[in-house]
């Protein structure tokens, strides 16, 4: 008699994917997740310093990921290092291929690779990480309490951000490439209203200048803007090029699925940043790993029961 297909297999392990793996172990399947890099906890690691994760207020980004993944081993996770290739179902079964050609099987996925953050590509962007530039304004930007920053972009997020960091900061600047935003209009309108919101319409930034943190924009037409930190919200890339063929995705690459995560596919579940939604966080993403693996659970468990 062959082996047992595994009950699950977790693409990414992220916030959602770890926490899809303990919930799973805890509800008694066997779960594999697949990992990019060895010991790797996704973006979160990224973060200096996570203010809004309740309970554990100033944690570091790195600790509050291996905090995670300490839990999913002791849970009994298993994890395995490499990177998904090719996702398709066969004979009622999930089948991952991965990049050295090993191909995974399980009973269902949940998939959660997350995002990466769309970068400007400009000089000091990568120097002043951390220092100066951030990703996430809900994340970081409590540490320019009454300072100056600046959000890049003309989007939903960078508008959001901009009125957010407006009830923290000094002044905010809201620079965006072009004349026309893509916001929604009622959120622009608020912003144009914030007595310290500036917007700076037609403006590219062309290089972020300091020494041991970022200390000021460039622009393209050569104005230099003082700022204390810059927050780039110009959009994120779903890691979701290899599901193109299942279909399961909108008209930005997320994942369809609702916060039970379920897809149109059979077995195939979405959770964490890389699903649509609107609040992409630490905490959403958990909340979405477990109600994914409960309703994995709960999906197996009734097909094992037809089966019988
Ligand atoms: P987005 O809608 O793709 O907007 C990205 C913005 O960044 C655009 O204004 C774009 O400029 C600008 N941009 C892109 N590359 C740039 C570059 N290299 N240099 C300078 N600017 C650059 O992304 P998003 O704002 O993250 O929103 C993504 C989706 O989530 C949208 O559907 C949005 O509605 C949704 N969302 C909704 C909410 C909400 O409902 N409250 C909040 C956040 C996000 P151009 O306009 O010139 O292309």
């Amino acid at each position: 008699m062959g082996e047992k297909t595994p009950d699950l297999l977790i693409i990414g392990s992220g916030p959602a994917g770890l926490t899809a793996g303990i919930y799973a172990r805890r509800a008694n399947l066997t779960v594999q997740i697949v990992e990019k890099e060895y010991r790797g906890t996704g973006q979160i690691a990224d973060s200096g310093r996570v203010d809004n994760y309740p309970g554990l207020p100033g944690i570091g980004g790195y600790e509050l990921g291996e905090q995670f993944r300490g839990h999913a081993e002791k849970c009994g996770v298993s994890f395995t290092e490499g990177e998904a290739g090719k996702l398709w179902r066969e004979e009622g079964k999930w089948k991952c291929r991965l990049e050295d050609g090993r191909v995974l099987e399980a009973r269902a996925i949940i998939y959660a690779a997350g995002t990466v953050h769309r970068q400007l590509r400009i000089p000091g962007e990568q120097q002043f990480f951390g220092k100066g530039v951030h990703v996430c304004a809900w994340c970081d930007g409590a540490f320019y309490k009454d300072r100056v920053a600046a959000v890049i972009g003309g989007g939903d997020s960078a508008v959001d951000a901009a009125l957010y960091l407006a009830g923290i900061c000094k002044k905010v600047l809201l620079i965006h490439r072009r004349e026309d935003f893509r916001a929604a209009k009622s959120s622009l309108l608020q912003a144009e209203a914030e007595e310290n919101i500036e917007i700076l319409r037609n403006t590219v930034v062309s290089k972020i200048e300091g020494t041991h943190k970022a200390e000021a924009i460039w622009t393209q037409d050569n104005r230099r803007l003082p700022v204390d930190g810059i927050f780039v919200e110009i959009g994120q890339i779903p890691r979701t090029e290899i599901l193109r063929e299942l279909a399961v995705t909108d008209e930005n690459g997320y994942i369809q699925a609702d916060e039970t995560g379920r897809t149109a596919l059979k077995g195939f579940y979405g959770a964490g940043d890389v699903r649509t939604k609107s609040l992409r966080q630490v905490i959403t993403a958990a909340a979405d790993g477990a109600n994914a693996a409960v309703l994995a659970a709960e999906d197996l468990r009734r097909t094992t029961e037809k089966e019988v």
